[in-house]
């Protein structure tokens, strides 16, 4: 006889069973996409990549193997035909899809130090064009395939809201990101749609060694959040794993920190003042 706790512990690992998305934005083992793609593989999710040049490829590539995915297709999200490419075959090969994880920015590093007045007028379209209008244009794409409902998650960060350092241009990217969150949220809620930003502190990555200052701020953030803590890979990969999952079917137009709970503080600890 199955005991009804095993029952219920086999749910709780297996919390995306049946359910198909995609993920965009891995470029290694330290990407905060590969962290939430291994927790949603964990709970049953089957899964699609995408990685940015050759280059990449040979990183992404056996890092989706080793969680049993072969679809796995090179996209630039500033070139309209790679998308096209790449939903076409998730159509044929799936029919439809439940999720996308969008974990994609990029500004020149160059201007990711110094002072926001100094952005070029290159940079800026750039990195809103990578860094929001990409989330806007592969959740269109996405929902037209999202036929029974779904879950759309993108990435943010708090230099979105208030300033920090040398996060410049990003933090408006951010800022419009947050906003689309809502927007989309409204847009796609009659089809059951639901899309959600999560916010994590400063986390050792590629994207976030290109911030000037990276090493202090990971520091600052860690010494001076309630917890103590910067965010890990699982704790924003479980973070994902309750939105995508039925667990999260009343959240929407979100955007949930997963950052020890530095945003709360208004100056540093009284211990390190
Ligand atoms: P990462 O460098 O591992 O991932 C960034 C990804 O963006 C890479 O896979 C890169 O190939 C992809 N990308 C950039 N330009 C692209 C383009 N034109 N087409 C397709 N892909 C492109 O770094 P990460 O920190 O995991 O970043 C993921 C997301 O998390 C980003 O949105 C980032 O802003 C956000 N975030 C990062 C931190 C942090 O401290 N690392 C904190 C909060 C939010």
């Amino acid at each position: 006889m199955v005991d009804i706790w095993d029952r219920f512990a086999e749910a709780m690992t297996n919390l995306l069973a049946g359910k198909k998305g995609l993920v965009i934005g891995v470029a290694n083992d330290k990407s905060i996409a590969w962290g939430i793609a291994k927790v949603l593989a964990e709970n049953g999710a089957s899964l699609a990549f995408t990685y940015q040049g050759d280059s990449f490829g040979k990183r992404v590539i056996p890092l989706a193997e080793s969680l049993g995915s072969n679809l796995v297709f090179n996209v630039d999200v500033q070139n309209s035909e790679s998308l096209d490419l790449v939903f076409s075959k998730i159509q044929n090969e799936w029919g439809s899809m439940d999720f996308l994880v969008h974990a994609v920015a990029f500004s020149e590093k160059s201007e990711l130090s110094g002072r926001l007045i100094n952005t070029s007028r290159d940079n800026f379209i750039k990195s809103m064009e990578i860094s929001c209008y990409s989330l806007i244009d592969l959740s269109r794409r996405s929902s037209e395939l999202m036929v029974k409902g779904g879950t759309i998650i993108t990435l943010s960060y708090l230099g979105s809201q208030r300033v920090t350092p040398n996060y410049n241009v990003m933090g408006l990217a951010k800022a419009a990101l947050e906003s689309s969150v809502r927007y989309l949220s409204s847009d796609l809620g009659s089809q059951g749609i639901r899309v959600n930003g999560i916010s994590p502190g400063p986390m050792k990555t590629l994207a976030g060694a290109a911030i000037g200052g990276a090493r202090k701020v990971y520091r600052f953030a860690e010494e001076n959040s309630p917890l103590q803590t910067n965010a890990s890979l699982e704790s924003v990969g479980g973070t994902a794993l309750y939105l995508i999952s039925d667990y999260g079917k009343h959240t929407t137009g979100e955007i949930i920190f997963v950052d020890g709970g530095y945003h709360v503080m208004g100056m540093a600890r009284p211990e390190n003042i």
